[in-house]
């Protein structure tokens, strides 16, 4: 297990206000943890876009995440990683925004390895580009497709990321969360199956208020030159067909059975189309880009554009793959939508 609860309790009753509870938690929390204020989250975000996080929490150590959980336990908050697949609100967050670092962002191949096969202990934080490096470079494969695809491990679990080849749950054996126990008002690590978590195309059953803490991965002596080249190969291939390198979160809209939601937007005629300074990619049509200072709203009406506009072309309604985190992005884009079903546009 990589993980234990501590068992040190801080009585948070005494300060009803969060500023002040969370001043207590900044004082009492290692060295490896900080609390930022106003903290800028278009820096955030691969599409930087958003307002400022009015606590913006590196947790560095898991006795920080628990004694924060239970400063936390009658207050929203948020969880992020590298914020690769999330659209921040332009009027910022104001419940804590959490990031997973420090000893929150390490990787452990347990040494009871069978033969060729093992285990690979994963903290939430661990970016997936230093996970793969670090696997690669003493002979493990299995993983490597998760360095195309930018954020922490964390994200990654919450969303079950994937490319082509491998969604993470073929690799995937189990997690550990920090869920909240509502009747209990406490928080409690869980060490939960990966069948427990119906993890299908980009979803999981992994709720807001949940943490992800580590994940065990299962990984094995292999041909690390043959990996490479297969990374190498997919790495190209996007760098041709997609705005890799530009600010965006990947695909704004999961595929639909049997389709894929770019050919749809594609066809619908809204390759290259802008809104403020937002613009769906001329390269791929189902990467939305922040082509020039956008606004979460700019981006919101684009989605909303391409929804409309699908639905009435093919009777498909489109998934948004990106998140909406710290506001009801949704329920904005169904506005913009309805405005213009309204204006029949
Ligand atoms: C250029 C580009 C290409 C991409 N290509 C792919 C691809 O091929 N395949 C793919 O699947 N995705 C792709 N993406 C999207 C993105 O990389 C993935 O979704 C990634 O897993 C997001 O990780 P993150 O750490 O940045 O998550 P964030 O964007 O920070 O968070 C995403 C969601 O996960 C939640 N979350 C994050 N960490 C935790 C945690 N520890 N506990 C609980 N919840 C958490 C957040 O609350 C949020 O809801 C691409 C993005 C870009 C910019």
């Amino acid at each position: 297990m990589p993980v234990s609860w501590s068992e040190r309790r801080v009585d948070w009753t005494s300060s009803s206000n969060l500023d002040e509870r969370l001043n207590r938690w900044s004082e009492c929390a290692s060295e490896q943890s900080q609390l930022l204020r106003d903290e800028s989250l278009t820096r955030r975000s691969s599409l930087r876009i958003g307002g400022s996080a009015k606590y913006w929490i590196e947790v560095g150590a898991i006795d920080d995440l628990s004694s924060l959980l239970a400063c936390l336990s009658d207050s929203d908050f948020v969880c992020v990683g590298l914020g690769s697949n999330s659209l921040f609100p332009d009027d910022g967050i104001d419940v804590p925004v959490i990031r997973l670092v420090g000893e929150l962002a390490e990787w452990n191949v347990r040494s009871d390895c069978d033969g060729d096969a093992a285990k690979v202990e994963v903290m939430a934080g661990v970016i997936n580009a230093h996970l793969v490096r670090g696997l690669l470079a003493d002979g493990w494969v299995g993983a490597e497709f998760l360095t195309l695809i930018p954020g922490t491990f964390g994200g990654a679990v919450a969303l079950n990321a994937g490319t082509r080849e491998k969604e993470l749950k073929a690799v995937l054996e189990s997690v550990w969360i920090a869920a909240r126990d509502d009747e209990q008002c406490c928080w409690h690590l869980e060490h939960r199956s990966v069948r427990d978590l119906e993890m299908s195309y980009r979803h999981t059953r992994i709720g807001d208020t949940t943490v992800v803490v580590a994940g065990r991965l299962a990984v094995e002596q292999g041909d690390v030159e043959a990996a490479q080249k297969r990374v190498m190969a997919d790495k190209e291939r996007r760098n041709r067909t997609q705005p890799y390198r530009l600010a965006s979160v990947g695909s704004t809209f999961a595929n639909p059975d049997g389709d894929y939601a770019g050919r749809l937007i594609e066809e619908a005629g809204l390759k290259g189309e802008a809104i403020g300074g937002a613009k769906i990619s001329s390269l791929h049509a189902n990467f939305f880009i922040n082509d020039d200072d956008a606004s979460a709203e700019d981006f919101l009406k684009l989605m909303a554009l391409a929804r409309h506009r699908v639905r009435h072309k093919f009777d498909i309604e489109l998934r948004p793959e990106v998140k909406f985190v710290g506001f009801d992005g949704r329920a904005r884009m169904l506005e913009l939508e309805r405005e213009l079903e309204d204006r029949d546009v």
